[in-house]
């Protein structure tokens, strides 16, 4: 490896899988650099959370960075870890810190047909990292009164004032926000993912409720469409969609597939673990944050898996599924391989990939997936480390 990748730990069941993939799958065939962030919640609470913001300024300075599930920490959190507060989300804090959008896309294996019988090519999702409500002002009104938005210029003139409730009683309000420049960014990476990748484009917004907000968010997709896209995507045979987010929802359902699917924020965390699902697992499904300015950041898109790390702690095996964390490291390796100009890294990560799909379509499964996989008398269930083992040993084979 010529250059660094910026790597970012994290919490419970995802953190045990990750240092097997890395001393058993890695450390043993590459040399890499690597700049450690430890995002373990007690570290983060220990430095304030300022190990977040580090972690998101050394993607900025590399360019290229793999992450590890992380605990959001809420109420229950709070206590269990003693923390000193409600740490906010690290994934938000680092896709607020380099803006652009997360991609995923499912990991087909042959024998995990999709839960949706007309699904026959991937879905992929192109989720709008910035703004809405994950970077939000709300507040719990705790008794009658009036909830105001207000719009004061840079110059201090108060520009717009609008009613939000008249409040009776007590009850709950909260402001989003998101930028012209931002929704611009992430339209452009969806129509330059989607004709590299040779899928239609669909975008499902809520415009005939949200007619300022949602509304600025299609217009602007149709802007760049007619301005950068048209003459391209009508050349290469392929569609740019766009419909109301909920027929958007019903319509994937009666799909083949084959499209890009950009969603905004809460759409796309959503919608992304439910294709996750029908792809298989959670453990079936690749994310990568691309920024606008030219930055990686590969991640699972399942979260630290929880209930796993329990049994874990008391000593029970678990078969905790480790797909998606070794294909965040194999996205993460091949974009360093690729901006690097180092093929082998690149055929290294290709290879380990490859170990990893043979390794589920041997029946060699985790339970995830054995629960969905085509039935079959070789078909056996293994332990996290005895999936990575077999990977392992096919990985040693192909690197001879
Ligand atoms: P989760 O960790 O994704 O797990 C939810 C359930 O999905 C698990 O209980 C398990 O089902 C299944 N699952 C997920 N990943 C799996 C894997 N690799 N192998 C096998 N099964 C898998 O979500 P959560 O339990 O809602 O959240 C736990 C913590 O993760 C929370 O603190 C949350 O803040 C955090 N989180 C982090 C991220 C991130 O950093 N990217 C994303 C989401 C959530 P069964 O129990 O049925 O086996
Ligand atoms: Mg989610």
């Amino acid at each position: 490896m010529k250059s660094t990748i910026v790597e970012i730990d994290g919490d419970e069941m995802a953190r045990i899988m990750w240092h097997q993939v890395k001393n058993t799958l890695l450390l043993p065939y590459l040399e890499m650099n690597l700049a450690y962030y430890d995002l373990d919640l007690k570290k983060r609470d220990e430095t304030n959370d300022k190990i977040t913001l580090e972690a998101a300024e050394a993607i900025k300075k590399y360019g290229v960075g793999v992450k590890c599930a992380t605990i959001t920490p809420n109420k229950d959190r709070v206590k269990e870890y003693n923390l000193k507060q409600e740490w906010a989300s690290p994934n938000g804090t680092i896709r607020a810190a380099l803006d652009g959008t997360v991609f995923r896309a499912p990991i087909l294996v042959k024998n995990i047909p999709p839960a949706v019988r007309s699904w026959k090519k991937p879905i992929h999702i192109g989720r709008h990292a910035y703004g809405d409500v994950y970077k939000n002002c709300e507040y719990r009104v705790p008794e009658a009164g009036k909830a105001e938005m207000i719009f004061t210029n840079s110059a201090g003139k108060e520009m717009w004032r609008g009613t939000i409730q008249d409040f009776k009683g007590p009850g709950i309000i909260q402001g989003i926000h998101n930028t012209d420049k931002s929704i611009i960014s992430f339209a452009k990476a969806c129509f330059t993912y989607a004709y590299d990748q040779k899928l239609h484009m669909w975008l499902g917004v809520k415009d005939t409720l949200s007619k300022t907000y949602d509304a600025q968010v299609r217009k602007l997709f149709e802007e760049e469409y007619q301005k950068n896209w048209k003459t391209k995507y009508e050349k290469a045979g392929l569609e740019y969609f766009f419909t109301l987010i909920d027929d958007a929802v019903a319509r994937i359902m009666r799909t083949e597939g084959g499209m890009l699917w950009a969603c905004k924020n809460y759409d796309g965390d959503v919608m992304s673990d439910m294709l996750g699902s029908a792809y298989g697992s959670l453990a079936m499904m690749t994310s990568v944050l691309v920024s606008p300015e030219g930055f990686y950041e590969f991640e699972a898109s399942h979260g630290t898996v929880q209930k796993h790390y329990y049994k874990y702690l008391k000593g029970e095996k678990t078969s905790t599924n480790p797909m998606a964390l070794i294909f965040a490291w194999t996205g993460c390796l091949s974009k360093r391989g690729e901006l690097d100009k180092t093929p082998e890294v690149v055929e290294f990560a290709k290879k380990l990939e490859e170990a990893a799909l043979e390794t589920v379509e041997e029946g060699k499964l985790t339970a995830d997936l054995i629960r969905v996989a085509t039935p079959d008398k070789k078909n056996k269930q293994v332990y996290t480390e005895e999936f990575i083992a077999e990977v392992a040993k096919k990985l040693q084979k192909k690197l001879g």
